[in-house]
């Protein structure tokens, strides 16, 4: 499993791909956008014209796509990758999309004899950049296994959730929990705010609190309360919101798949179409919905 085709550099692929690179695997890149595959050259990947072209004699293809639609165009129909692999190649998606769209891209690799399993990640660019991400798998042990020491460069934690598409309901049913509690803890900390509280105090007793959380201890969305995190420089470079509605309108899909009852995901969903509705908050990170809850100075 040495030699490793990388689809999709962008800002979670390119520190990915970068990352297989410094573990000694040789990693041939495509990505349609021209200077995101200069970048992975310079990062030590070989360029391919062509996802084919890269595919051609690796022993592993692994993708990092925006979408389902783009997922099953480049493995699935008469021009699909799939059609090209050799049999004994092992396909990894790491890309967030719908569980069905990834049971139906590994049942078309089976048919073929293609072992393939879903592999979303959670974590975000700096886990991708450090190669500390989580990887949550769906598909048979044997292609999980498989797959372990290609993703263990890229991660910290290799997780087995189940069968095809379970790494995929894993991934949204973690991230339709982290949009509830941020949107909670910003509200829970507008609320002190407006009664007079100081956001880091109140930050601080909550933490050591029946109230703590991951938002409010790692990723606290209050400006100046912690450094380092997306609240503290403008709300940049993190998760986007356009990405947390992506993943909330996946979790919204299931949910109604399996008949579940998810109000709070639905709440959570709306909240952030709400504050996502102008193109520029739907770059912002996805803790600037504390904004919604701030009131227009003067007020
Ligand atoms: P991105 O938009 O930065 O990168 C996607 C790349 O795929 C682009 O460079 C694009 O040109 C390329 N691409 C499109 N079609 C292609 C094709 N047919 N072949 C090869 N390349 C193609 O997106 P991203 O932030 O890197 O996210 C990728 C996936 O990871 C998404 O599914 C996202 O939901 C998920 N994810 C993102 C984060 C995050 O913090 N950004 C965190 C966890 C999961």
């Amino acid at each position: 499993m040495e030699k490793v085709a990388f689809l999709g550099l962008g800002n979670m692929g390119g520190p990915m791909a970068a990352n297989l690179v410094k573990a000694g695997y040789s990693v041939t890149a495509f990505d349609p956008a021209a200077a995101a595959l200069e970048q992975a050259v310079k990062n030590g990947c070989s360029a391919a014209a062509s996802a084919a072209e890269a595919a051609k004699g690796a022993d592993v293809v692994l993708s990092m796509l925006p979408s389902g639609a783009l997922v099953k165009e480049l493995y699935l129909g008469a021009r699909g990758l799939l059609q090209a692999l050799d049999r004994d190649t092992l396909v990894i998606d790491s890309s967030t999309i719908a569980a069905n769209d990834a049971r139906q891209v590994i049942a078309a690799a089976g048919e073929r004899g293609i072992r393939a399993i879903d592999a979303p990640v959670s974590g975000g660019t700096a886990a991708a950049a450090a190669g500390t991400l989580s990887f949550m798998c769906g598909g048979e042990a044997d292609a999980v296994d498989a797959a372990r020491p290609v993703l263990e460069a890229m991660g910290a934690n290799i997780f087995h959730a189940g069968p095809a598409g379970a790494g995929q309901v894993a991934k949204i049913c973690n991230n339709m929990l982290l949009a509830i509690h941020m949107i909670g803890t910003a509200e829970a900390l507008q609320l002190g705010v407006d009664n007079g509280l100081d956001p880091t105090v109140l930050s601080d007793i909550m933490k050591a609190s029946s109230g703590g959380n991951w938002s409010l201890e790692k990723y606290n969305p209050y400006p100046g309360v912690m450094d380092g995190v997306p609240a503290s420089r403008g709300y940049t470079g993190g998760f986007a919101v356009a990405l947390m509605l992506k993943d909330l309108g996946l979790a919204m899909d299931t949910a109604a798949g399996s008949a579940s009852s998810t109000p709070l995901g639905a709440l959570a969903k709306n909240l952030y179409q709400l504050h996502g509705g102008d193109d520029k908050n739907q770059r912002l990170d996805f803790s600037s919905i504390q904004n919604l809850f701030r009131r227009p100075a003067g007020d």
